[in-house]
């Protein structure tokens, strides 16, 4: 995966946040505040202007990712700027130390995900089945590592973790939230889909369609 690809990535992670921006933030709004979507709306289209100026250097996906969560720590507002922004450093670190920069086999980006996921959830202290965006993130991050332990290509493993980051974020319906604003609702929060669980789908499903090349 090279920087041109990571830079595609999130080019198209900010036109589908932009895209579901309103249903994220109705998700929100039955059991959060209400500003998912609005958060990470603000925050993708930082991130889309300022690789649309050109002045940011696309050839590695390191920096680039580095980049990105800066961008979106400092944009975002809400738990998942900086959570997100959290995960996206650890992917930028975990990208550059890889050797050439450069993620070649689904393992190598398993290792990059895992990393940015580990991140993420020492961050929140949280575990999956809490009602979060690790409900979705995690599964993806285990179909990434059976993926690169079978051989698969970058296309098919991203496929697979996409599909199953989305099978996550179907199965916080039922799930009592723990964690975040909607551990408040206690007992109310069952009955919905996570927010951040359906907007970490979403960003591996841009990961899916960049890596197969049908973006
Ligand atoms: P806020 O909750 O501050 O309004 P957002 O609405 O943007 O921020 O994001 C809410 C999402 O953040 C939730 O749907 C959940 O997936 C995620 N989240 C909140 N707290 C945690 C946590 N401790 N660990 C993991 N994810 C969390
Ligand atoms: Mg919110």
């Amino acid at each position: 995966m090279s920087g041109p690809l990571v830079a595609g990535w999130l080019r198209l992670a900010a036109s589908r946040i932009a895209a579901e921006r309103v249903h994220l933030t109705e998700l929100d709004a039955a059991i959060g505040d209400g500003d998912h979507g609005i958060n990470l709306g603000r925050g993708f289209a930082a991130l889309d202007a300022r690789l649309a100026a050109g002045d940011v250097a696309t050839d590695a996906g390191g920096p680039l990712l580095l980049m990105a969560g800066r961008t979106i720590t400092g944009t975002v507002g809400g738990a998942s700027g900086a959570l997100y922004g959290r995960a996206l450093l650890r992917a930028g670190a975990a990208l550059d130390a890889l050797p050439g920069g450069l993620v070649a086999t689904s393992t190598q980006l398993a290792a990059v995900v895992r990393a940015a996921v580990d991140g993420l959830a020492a961050l929140g202290r949280s575990l999956p089945g809490e009602k979060t965006m690790l409900d979705a993130l995690v599964p993806a991050v285990l179909a990434l590592e059976a993926a690169g332990s079978a051989g698969l290509d970058l296309a098919s493993a991203t496929g697979r973790a996409a599909d199953a980051a989305e099978a996550g974020a179907r199965d916080t319906l039922p799930l009592l939230a723990t964690k975040g604003r909607a551990s408040y609702l206690g007992e109310r929060s069952i009955g919905h889909l996570d927010p951040g669980a359906v907007s970490s789908a979403l960003l591996l499903r841009a990961l899916a369609d960049v890596a197969s090349g049908g973006a």
